[in-house]
């Protein structure tokens, strides 16, 4: 049995937005509060985290993680590696093993360059230093512990990210673009999480109609949304959305057998 966890479903600022005064921002439905998009996957020996998102520290305090065996990245933009650096206590107590980490080369490359400290490239040594051993990626299937993950390789404007298959689950969050080849890889799937940011059109994601096209495209059982703009409040948009298409919430969680 696999078991996930949506850690987050905000954009990459964050709801609510510091300084905006939105019925989003200031709603008082916990749905409407979004820490950045990140997925705890787990079976009964193995822990996968899913980006290690701006915050990290408070997804990981506040659903209990006490070990990582691998992290696996989608893409290089800040809000998913910015917590990175947040990732050293696993390290510290794990007698300094290094923490596994999957990625694309370039995701990897703007990781090395945005946390040049980790990789050795200090100007000083001193301090606690996040342990890192990364595996360079593409689309071929891979395994952490006792779970299979299959890359999902999609467009995010122009930069190649990944999406993640993990049995009859499937992960596709920063994307506006997927192409046959992936959808044909996600056939007969029990759920997907699927990226939505906001209404009005936007270069890099999915609007909610063009997520709504692309699950009917994919057709898994039930499609939840993620990576969720301000302009979007919970309870006003879910009652728009088609049969089987729901909005994720942080916290919500999948069990698969
Ligand atoms: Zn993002
Ligand atoms: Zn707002
Ligand atoms: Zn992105």
């Amino acid at each position: 049995m696999l078991r996930f966890t949506i850690l987050g479903t905000g954009t990459s600022t964050g709801i609510p937005c510091v300084a905006c005064n939105c019925e989003t921002c200031i709603s008082e439905d916990p749905r409407d509060t979004r820490l950045r998009t990140s997925l705890l996957v787990q079976s009964e020996t193995t822990t996968i985290i899913i980006d290690t998102s701006a915050d990290f520290r408070q997804q990981m305090l506040k659903h209990g993680v006490k070990k990582i065996d691998g992290i696996v990245y989608t893409h290089h933009h800040y809000d998913h590696i910015s917590g990175f650096d947040d990732t050293r206590p696993y390290t510290f107590f794990n007698d300094n093993t290094p923490i596994q980490c999957f990625a694309l080369r370039q995701t990897h490359e703007v990781i090395r360059q945005t946390f040049p400290y980790a990789f050795g490239e200090a100007e000083q040594v001193g301090g606690g230093l996040p342990g890192a051993e990364f595996t360079i990626i593409d689309d071929e299937p891979f395994m952490i512990g006792d779970i299979e993950v299959v890359p999902i390789p999609m467009k995010h404007g122009s930069i190649r990210v990944n999406g993640y298959r993990f049995g009859s689950f499937a992960y596709c969050t920063d994307t506006n673009h997927v192409p046959l080849s992936s959808i044909e890889k996600m056939q007969n799937l029990d759920i997907l999480i699927l990226d939505a940011l906001r209404y009005h059109p936007h270069p890099t994601h999915f609007t909610i109609e063009e997520a709504n096209e692309m699950s009917k495209m994919i057709n898994a059982k039930q499609t939840y949304y993620t990576h969720i703009a301000h302009q979007i409040k919970h309870a006003d948009c879910e009652k728009t959305l088609p049969e089987n298409c729901f909005l994720a919430y942080d916290g919500l969680q999948f069990e698969i057998a």
